[in-house]
């Protein structure tokens, strides 16, 4: 299937920024994807072009109550000069799943993935290629009303913007150490911790300020209603392996169902790894080191991929975790899904989308 996406090229291109010198999310390429919802017209004027400020009124609806979602995902240039998307459906689908939550029309998950290949072609030479680095992709939908009663807006935005990033681990994987968070809460069941929303990042906030003056990188989220059970790492799904089992927590409503969590999930079971999704407290954790079964611990997300848990601290109970070393699971997962994206390694799982 075709659609008609307009596109206007810029006619100010912007210099390419040092491949060795980027960051992660302070640069943007030449163009945008925009499409607008109106109510009893649906979503329309797919278009690209230049990229550059949105001018809005100061009432519009998503400044006061947040009514939005957001995506995340990575384009790479493999060694032949080929450009790859990692699993680029499963984003556009769970777009739809977060916008079901917030009361934003769905939008035609062919036509998001399309929109997003075609972005990424026309900015294609923003691919940076050294080692590790790539294009951060960020659709995200905005509700627009200019209105401050509070009902869904009934006009939005789809939006997709691109940034080249540097190499996640520049200096090799270091583990990292985590707080578990006892006092703050990210979310709970039947309130918005499975869509992808500004809402969870921004209650978020103040406890990840906290763990970093404590001299901790991220911390440990656990359930809303009885702090037992745990949830995610800072804004990663986490996974737990406990003699030769790897454990994740079990999605209930309160946890973001990551693409990068489900891909370790499929490549550990066609390993031959065992894996389960299930409740597990952190009261289990901190036993199963007692009793030397806790082999290791990472979270799993777009940006990372694989961040590996060097040390835990509970209620100042801090214990290390396979001598603060990444483990041979952990380090397995990493090089095969970083393979596959980067076209380094076969795609025995159909993962990768080519974008011509
Ligand atoms: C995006 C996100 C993840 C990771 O999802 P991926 O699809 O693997 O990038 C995990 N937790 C939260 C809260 C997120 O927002």
């Amino acid at each position: 299937m075709s659609y008609q996406i307009s596109i206007q090229k810029t006619q100010n291109p912007k210099s390419k920024p040092d491949q060795n010198k980027l960051g992660f999310g302070q640069i943007f390429t030449d163009h945008m994807f925009i499409m607008d919802y109106t109510e009893g017209k649906g979503w329309h004027d797919p278009r690209i072009v230049p990229y550059g400020p949105l001018s809005m009124d100061p009432s519009t609806m998503v400044f006061h109550y947040g009514q939005a979602v957001f995506e995340g995902l990575k384009a790479y240039k493999t060694p032949e000069g080929k450009i790859l998307l990692f699993r680029p459906r499963k984003n556009m689908e769970r777009i739809n799943i977060s916008n079901d939550r917030l009361c934003i029309p769905h939008i035609d998950v062919d036509l998001a993935v399309e929109a997003c290949k075609t972005l990424v072609s026309v900015d294609k030479d923003w691919i940076p290629e050294a080692e590790g680095t790539s294009l951060y992709i960020r659709p995200f939908i905005i509700s627009t009303d200019p209105f401050l009663g509070v009902k869904p807006s009934s006009t939005y935005k789809f939006i997709i913007i691109l940034s080249p990033v540097g190499a996640y681990y520049k200096e090799g994987i270091n583990p990292v150490k985590i707080y578990v968070e006892t006092n703050y809460v990210r979310a709970v069941k039947g309130g918005i911790g499975y869509s992808k929303t500004p809402g969870n990042y921004a209650a978020s906030l103040i406890a990840q300020v906290e763990a970093k003056e404590k001299g901790y990188t991220q911390v440990l989220w656990l359930d809303g209603v009885e702090k037992k059970y745990i949830e995610e790492v800072g804004t990663m799904n986490v996974f737990f392996k406990i003699n030769d089992e790897v454990i994740t927590p079990s999605l209930e409503g309160s946890i973001l169902a990551g693409i990068t969590r489900q891909s370790t999930i499929e490549l550990l079971r066609a390993s031959g790894i065992k894996v389960t999704e299930r409740r597990i407290t952190i009261q289990e954790i901190y036993d199963a080191h007692a009793a030397g079964t806790l082999k290791e611990a990472f979270g799993t997300g777009t940006a990372a991929v694989i961040s590996p848990i060097g040390e835990l601290s509970w209620n100042d109970n801090v214990i290390k975790i396979n001598d603060g070393k990444i483990g041979e699971t952990s380090m397995m997962v990493y090089d095969t899904i970083t393979g596959i994206q980067s076209g380094k390694k076969e795609d025995t799982f159909g993962w990768v989308v080519e974008v011509k």
